[in-house]
Order: C-alpha cells, then structure tokens, then sequence
C-alpha cells in the first residue's frame, strides 16, 4: 500500500527514542520528512544520522517542550528549513507520578506543561502551515487516561486531556480538511518503561505478571506497532477517519479480564 508520504514533512515530538523515535523511522522509510523535536540532543543525533545514512532526510531540533517558547521556535525552525509542514505527531511526555495525596499543586501544573500544554503549542504554532497543507494531527495519549493507575493526577489527566483535545480539535478543524485522531497505547518497551521496571525489585518477576495481563499473545506491544498504526493515519490512506481514538494495546483494556 502506497501511503502517499514522500517528501511530507513530519514533526515528531519526542521523535529521539522510544515510541517517537519508531514513528521517526517508519516515516522516513515510507519517503517523508521526519523532523525530531527532542531534549536528548545525542540520541536524536543517532536516529538523524542513521535515517541519513540510509538516504532519508530528518530534521532535528533540540528543546524542552515544558518550556512554553520552544514550541514556537521548533515550529518556526521546522517551517524555515523545510518550507512546510504537513503533519504534527505530539508524543512527548512521561508518567511522571504527581499524586494527589503526595504532589502538590505547583507540581500538578508543572505536570500539565510536562504532558499536555505542549500538545496544545505544538499544534496551535503548526496550524497555519497544516491549513494550506491539509494536514494531520496524531496525539499520543496513554491507557491511563480511562483506566487510572493511582498517584499519577498530573499525567492521567493530561491524558485525558489529550483524548478531549483530539475530539475538539478534530472538530474546529473540519472546514480546513485537517484530520486529528489520537493512539492509546498500554505497555510498550522503551527506554522510559524500561527506567520503571527497574524501579522494581525483581524487573523480571514485574514484567512476567504484566505480561499474563495482556489478552493478545501475552506480550508487549511493540513500538514498531505504535509506528504503523500512527503513520497509517498520518496518511492518505485514513482520509475519512478523523476524531477517533485508537487503542494499540493487544486488547488490554477493553477485552474480559477473564480472558488472561
Ligand atoms: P521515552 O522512551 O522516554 O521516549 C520519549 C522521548 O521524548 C525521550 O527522548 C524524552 O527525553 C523525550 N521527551 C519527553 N519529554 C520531553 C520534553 N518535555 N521536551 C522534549 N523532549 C521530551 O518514552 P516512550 O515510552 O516512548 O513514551 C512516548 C509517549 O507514549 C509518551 O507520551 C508516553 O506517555 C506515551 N505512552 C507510553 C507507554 C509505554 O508503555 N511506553 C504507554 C502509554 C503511553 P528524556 O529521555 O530526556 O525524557
């Protein structure tokens, strides 16, 4: 299947490792333009450089996007090097454990700029440029959202709050032909799920009991997996699909428990 994303520049929020850095990688096999907006200068130096090598073109901008002001600039240096921009993916964040017994109130909205102010800059900086090129929005939300998970307010409700935008934006959005759709995922090894397991006192024992929790073939997804349904409605392909939400998780959390 031709997606039809040669030469479609593409931000990539949190595009140096993990989920972001797959979605960097399937884009630029597929002949688009990934642009990394990243704080991990070397990692995204690493991705750039292999896309690179392989005959990919990928920018690379480096910013904290907690940081209100980036998002203007990384929007406005992608526009200037490459002229457009077709599509946004904001997919920065982390589950960063404000509780509401144990965090505060300052914490909770230092949480919010972590996980969901820089959802709403991003795509508000990229606006005009995605209006004349009908492009599309992809927010990368987390199960968290709709099941909870206990002493993390700041990052479940961001996650909500993503979920809300996607519906909201994708229907501001309509008289200008921009499709937004947001993918839920539940357990995928990265880095950062890689950091938490290690918090543990036997990672291994941890990683066993949530894998007997997940319903398709007992195994995480993979950030590959992530990658494609993402890029599948960055593009042309998904033309009629628009405000959904999409959970990539092996059925973890709408099937029976009864079924793991
Ligand atoms: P990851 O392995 O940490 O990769 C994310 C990348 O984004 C890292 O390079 C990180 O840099 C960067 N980043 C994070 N916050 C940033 C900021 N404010 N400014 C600039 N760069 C920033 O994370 P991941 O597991 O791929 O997660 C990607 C997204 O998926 C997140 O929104 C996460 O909530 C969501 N998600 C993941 C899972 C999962 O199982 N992995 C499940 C549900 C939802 P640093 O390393 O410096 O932080």
């Amino acid at each position: 299947m031709d997606l039809q994303l040669k030469d479609k520049v593409i931000i990539v929020t949190g595009g140096a490792k993990g989920i972001g850095e797959a979605i960097v990688r399937t884009c630029g096999a597929e002949g688009a333009i990934p642009v990394i907006v990243d704080r991990d200068a070397e990692a995204g130096k690493r991705v750039q450089t292999e896309l690179q090598n392989a005959g990919a073109t990928c920018g690379l901008i480096t910013v904290d996007l907690s940081i209100p002001e980036s998002c203007q600039q990384s929007v406005e240096k992608a526009e200037e090097k490459f002229g457009h921009i077709d599509a946004l993916v904001n997919n920065a964040g982390r589950n960063d454990k404000v509780g509401l017994e144990d965090g505060s109130p300052a914490d909770y909205v230092a949480s919010l700029h972590r996980n969901l102010v820089h959802y709403y800059s991003m795509a508000h900086y990229s606006l005009p440029h995605l209006k004349r090129s009908r492009g599309a929005i992809i927010n990368i939300a987390s199960k968290t959202a709709v099941t909870g998970q206990g002493g993390t307010s700041g990052y479940a409700s961001a996650k909500g709050g993503v979920m809300a935008l996607t519906r909201e934006w994708a229907a501001e959005l309509l008289p200008y032909g921009i499709r937004v759709n947001t993918v839920i995922p539940a357990e995928v090894m990265t880095p950062l799920y890689r950091d938490w397991l290690d918090t543990f006192p036997n990672p291994q024992e941890k990683l066993k009991t949530i894998l007997s929790k997940i319903p398709l073939e007992n195994r995480m997804t993979t950030v590959e997996e992530i990658a494609a349904m993402t890029v599948f409605l960055l593009s042309a392909r998904s033309s009629h699909t628009t405000g959904q939400h999409l959970f990539v998780d092996g059925g973890y959390v709408h099937l029976d428990r009864a079924l793991t």
